[in-house]
């Protein structure tokens, strides 16, 4: 007998797929949001967005007892149905979407529904999300993608303790390391709530929360103050010698010590933040590329084992490394940060194994993954870099206001930065 197909998407990276016998489908369907077209030609219209309501969750669960003993795949479907909370949406569709395009199409609808944006809202910014990086249609030719979900709190990796070994130092807890920290695979001072990765030990998580993150928390100082972008303990206030930046819910607020840190001209102030600061690129690029390590499949790690051991035990410091790309988009501004992982498809081509894009407020860092086995050139030198930037060409039509490149230099020393404002 012939078996129709249904595909289930649960945000994220969680679907199911399942096979049913034409002869329970129509009863299967009446668990769900749908119409009978014209039942002598078995036809139906079912939502392909769904609401995890009691009632859905209540027929669901008294299908698949009647038929689990058959088809015990079920027990699955009902696990995770039930698992949602109620009327959170998920997908039901006949059949896998086809191609990048549509798998991403939903996976952002699905996102926003669930952040509670109602249907047209959704769609309207989903229509913008969706071209904008349809855009780049080489991207997506090249290059499977996947965001991991942030509308709820994720474990990724291993959620079991004792099967956990941690991806930097490869150890689990029967060589002797723990896993007792909660480990954000995005810094939480970036905004990140929600997304934890589980394989990270304790150990490693000391090492990067002291000597990697701060870089790229520190670099972003500026830019968290005046933009509202909310950390750990609110919202961040950032300290001068000669003044304090401080966001609240009006709008930046910004106390200035020392009068001649202040400059007026016509209706625009400079102002001129003085502290002895050390930045360092490498290790900006570190904490960047630290965030896709924290996010990956497992699988994808695999071909990383030397990224690992730039980033976990400072090995091949010696190395030339690729740019960073720093963008600025006018009408976009996300509130949590949003990490997008790009993983090429084709074998051989010159083009970064991994690539990522990671979203903080309005800021965009575009930026590859160095030292992978897959990876023939290392995409230091300008001509090898432009190929990859050539790929990844919706950046460049972004109507940003500015577009800039980072050098992964060592470290410098900065004395002043540079506000401009202007009188609003
Ligand atoms: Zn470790």
């Amino acid at each position: 007998m012939k078996n129709i197909e249904f595909y289930f998407k649960f945000g994220g990276n969680e679907t199911f797929r399942l096979f049913l016998p034409m002869s329970v489908v129509e009863e299967f369907l009446q668990c769900f949001e749908m119409e009978v077209v014209s039942s002598d030609h078995k036809e139906y219209s079912v939502q392909s967005f769904q609401k995890a309501s009691v009632g859905i969750k209540t027929k669901l669960s008294s299908f698949v007892n009647q038929y689990s003993n058959v088809r015990p795949e079920l027990n699955r479907l009902n696990t995770q149905v039930k698992n949602l909370s109620d009327n959170q949406y998920f997908v039901l569709l006949p059949s896998e979407p086809n191609g990048s395009k549509l798998k991403l199409y939903f996976e952002i609808y699905l996102d926003y529904l669930n952040k509670g944006y109602d249907k047209e809202e959704a769609l309207i910014l989903v229509e913008k999300e969706v071209s904008r990086m349809w855009d780049g249609k080489k991207v997506l030719q090249k290059y499977d993608f996947y965001i991991p979900r942030t509308d709820k709190r994720v474990v990724l990796g291993n959620r079991n303790k004792d099967a956990r070994c941690c991806r930097f130092c490869k150890k689990g807890l029967s060589e002797g390391v723990m896993f007792t920290k909660i480990a954000h695979a995005i810094p939480e001072a970036l905004g990140n709530k929600t997304l934890i990765l589980g394989d990270e030990c304790d150990e490693c998580n000391r090492y990067f929360g002291d000597e990697i993150e701060p870089a790229l928390v520190q670099y972003l100082d500026l830019y968290r103050a005046t933009n509202g972008i909310k950390g750990k303990k609110g919202h961040p206030k950032v300290v001068f010698d000669n003044c304090h930046i401080q966001y609240t819910e009006n709008g930046t607020f910004i106390i200035v010590n020392d009068e001649t840190a202040l400059k007026k001209a016509g209706d625009e102030f400079t102002l001129v933040l003085k502290k002895q600061q050390n930045i360092s690129p490498k290790k900006i690029y570190k904490a960047l590329c630290k965030i896709t390590l924290s996010t990956l499949h497992e699988e994808d790690i695999s071909s990383l084992t030397d990224t690992v051991r730039w980033l976990r035990f400072n090995e091949f410091s010696f190395a030339t490394l690729p740019k960073i790309m720093i963008g600025v988009t006018e009408n976009e501004f996300f509130e949590e940060p949003r990490i997008t992982n790009y993983i090429r498809i084709e074998e051989c081509c010159d083009l970064p194994f991994i690539a990522s894009e990671l979203r903080v407020g309005s800021l965009i860092f575009l930026y590859m993954i160095p030292f992978s086995d897959r990876d023939v050139n290392s995409f230091s030198d300008d001509e090898e870099y432009q190929v990859f930037l050539d790929v990844f060409d919706s950046l460049n039509r972004l109507d940003g206001k500015f577009l800039s490149f980072v050098e992964i230099t060592e470290e410098y020393n900065i004395k002043e930065r540079v506000l401009n404002l202007k009188k609003r």
